[in-house]
């Protein structure tokens, strides 16, 4: 008989989340204690799918893998550690669905209260079923995102509760550690890094990640950061807000990036840019990632797949070249918009017989 395990020391090295994995790195009172769900450590997963269409080296960072299913987990842990270290009783955020998801399943682990505002009939039922599962209350809001944002901020400057949004600079001290990660997977920044933008915390995060990393040595170079809106939702390319923002994306269906100035300073600091892509190319993007990956993403999170096939489109070069693509959160999320250009799912239905299974599989 083996000896018992407990009391041992871990024989591998077991991720701790990403404050204990970073905390020297990370601008935050450095007593806080984590309230952590293990969050970040996602894997770094070659697309040989893009490798082959680039002839470059295409590398999906697969953020559906963190616990609630998105990026969020990375600034949630951080801002929730946080506001409960500050004596936080009550947390509220805007959301477009994952951000409250993550944050209401931080609060449970913290034992805070969550406050969830959402815009009325725009949150996929995955998302939501996270949120209400972990206690939240959730208010819907006749509007859009940006106007949830306004209500939020307006609650924690007038009330006892903690905004948690991505205005809250302590998110992107957890978001920044994504490029923390890559750069110690790949041994260096990547040449190229793309990624879906809606409110633009994200972009700001890993653009402060990787200066930081190259300030201290970490890595050789920075990247060129290249992010990729929805055709209804494109301020960022347009350079004006959209009032009425639209697109089956929704984890991008934002008229009025929170951080807006941060992401044009990535774009131009790094000599990248932004693009917009149809609600079509995102979910041909989607699809065709799951089918030839095996990576399942929600349709937002494709938005960068589809930013890179249309620059290929339009004459544009990665070959060569290492390429991280940021996959933003599970297609688990929302399996209704993944279906819909489907039709009929099951198509075949057949008495339960091995005959009739083998003849319906055309292998007979
Ligand atoms: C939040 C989110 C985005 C957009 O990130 P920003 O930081 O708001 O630019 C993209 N995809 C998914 C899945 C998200 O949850």
């Amino acid at each position: 008989m083996s000896a018992p395990l407990s009391g041992q020391q871990p024989r591998v090295h077991q991720w701790r989340g990403v404050i204990e994995e970073y905390r020297e790195l990370l601008d935050i009172p450095q007593d806080t204690p984590a309230v952590t769900l293990g969050e970040g450590g996602t894997p770094l997963v070659e697309s040989r799918w893009l490798s082959e269409v680039t002839g470059g080296q295409v590398w999906l960072k697969v953020e559906g893998d963190n616990p609630t299913g998105s990026f969020k987990d990375r600034g949630m842990t951080a801002a929730l550690s946080v506001a409960v270290h500050q004596g936080a009783q009550a947390v509220v955020c805007a959301s477009t669905g994952n951000t409250s998801a993550s944050m209401a399943a931080y609060a449970a682990k913290a034992r805070i209260k969550p406050l969830v505002l959402v815009p009325e009939g725009k949150i996929s039922a995955g998302k939501m079923a996270q949120a209400i599962m972990h206690g939240a209350q959730v208010i819907m809001v006749r509007g859009n995102f940006d106007d949830c944002l306004k209500i939020s901020r307006g609650l924690a400057e007038h009330y006892p509760v903690a905004l948690v949004n991505s205005v809250n600079p302590i998110r992107l001290e957890g978001q920044k550690t994504a490029s923390f990660e890559v750069v110690d997977r790949l041994g260096d920044a990547p040449d190229f890094h793309l990624l879906p933008v809606g409110n633009a915390g994200n972009i700001s995060a890993y653009w402060l990640g990787y200066r930081q990393y190259a300030e201290l040595g970490r890595s050789t170079r920075l990247p060129v950061m290249r992010a990729y809106q929805a055709e209804g939702a494109a301020p960022l390319v347009t350079g004006q807000p959209f009032p009425n923002p639209e697109t089956k994306a929704t984890a991008i269906r934002i008229g009025n990036p929170a951080s807006w100035k941060l992401a044009e300073s990535a774009a131009s600091e790094s000599g990248g840019r932004f693009a917009s892509v149809t609600d079509e190319q995102i979910l041909i993007a989607q699809r065709q990632l799951a089918s030839n990956d095996g990576v399942f993403v929600e349709p937002a999170s494709a938005a960068g797949i589809a930013g890179m096939l249309q620059d290929l489109e339009r004459g544009e070069s990665y070959a060569d070249k290492t390429v991280v693509v940021t996959v933003t959160g599970h297609g688990l999320k929302d399996t209704v918009t993944a279906l819909e250009g489907f039709g009929d799912v099951v198509d075949n239905v057949i008495d339960a017989n091995v005959d009739d299974a083998a003849a319906v599989a055309g292998l007979v």
